[in-house]
């Protein structure tokens, strides 16, 4: 069997699957593919594909099914040799991009396929927009690590507004608003039973975990279970 794996998280926005994978990252050596923080960069540093997806981002609305699959099989070919395991944050998000991943895995990497596993994290829907409303991020795009404003949540930056890895200031995400996450919250509905049942077909084995619990307790259930 291959060595080499690909996680996918999957779960409603503000469920975790940033804030796990970075525990993942800084525990265990594993690379995050987080196609939301490659989005919020293109937009940051005025790239063509910036230019094109900013209102679609602001908005809520998801990113084309091309220029996301694009993105995460430009990584691929460039960054997957090199890495063992992977998690895949916020990819895919529709049958489409599911679809075009299998068939990228099957055609375009050489060697053992890697084994692919789905993660879906689950969280009460009062809960995910609670912690979008709290949340701001670093503004710095090459960090954006995750904070929350709600001093209950253990997610406070030490200092006020200061990102607590490279210092830059936090920001809000401009679509952490009611609207944006009303959209967000929809399209997520709207897709899930399709996108599960098509990662089923393609062989992928799916796990769903309680993901409104301690992030400690998160994590080392996910190790148990993978
Ligand atoms: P996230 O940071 O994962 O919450 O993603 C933020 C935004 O990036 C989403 O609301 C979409 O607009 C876009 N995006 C991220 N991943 C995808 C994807 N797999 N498909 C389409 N749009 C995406």
């Amino acid at each position: 069997m291959s060595s080499k794996r690909i996680i996918i998280f999957v779960g409603l926005p503000g469920t975790g699957k940033g804030t796990l994978s970075n525990f993942c990252v800084s525990r265990l050596g594993w690379h995050q593919l987080s196609t939301g923080n490659l989005c919020r960069k293109h937009i940051a540093d005025q790239t063509e594909i910036g230019k094109k997806i900013d209102f679609a981002i602001k908005s809520g609305k998801l990113v084309s099914d091309s220029i996301i699959s694009e993105m995460v099989f430009d990584w691929l070919i460039n960054s997957f040799e090199s890495t063992e395991v992977v998690i895949f944050d916020g990819f895919p998000r529709t049958v489409a991009q599911a679809n075009l991943l299998q068939d990228f895995l099957k055609n375009q990497i050489k060697g053992e396929p890697p084994v692919v596993s789905v993660v879906r994290l689950i969280t009460p829907i009062e809960v995910v927009k609670a912690r979008m409303i709290n949340r701001i991020i670093c503004g710095n795009k090459s960090c954006q690590a995750g904070y929350s404003i709600d001093k209950a949540s253990g997610f406070c930056p030490k200092v006020d507004g200061v990102c607590d890895k490279c210092q830059s200031s936090l920001v809000k995400r401009p679509d952490d608003n009611d609207s944006s996450i009303s959209v967000r919250l929809e399209t997520y509905h709207n897709n899930e039973t399709q996108l599960l049942k098509a990662f089923e077909q393609a062989g992928f084995g799916v796990m769903s975990l309680d993901a409104n619990v301690p992030i400690e307790t998160l994590f080392d259930e996910l190790v148990q279970a993978l």
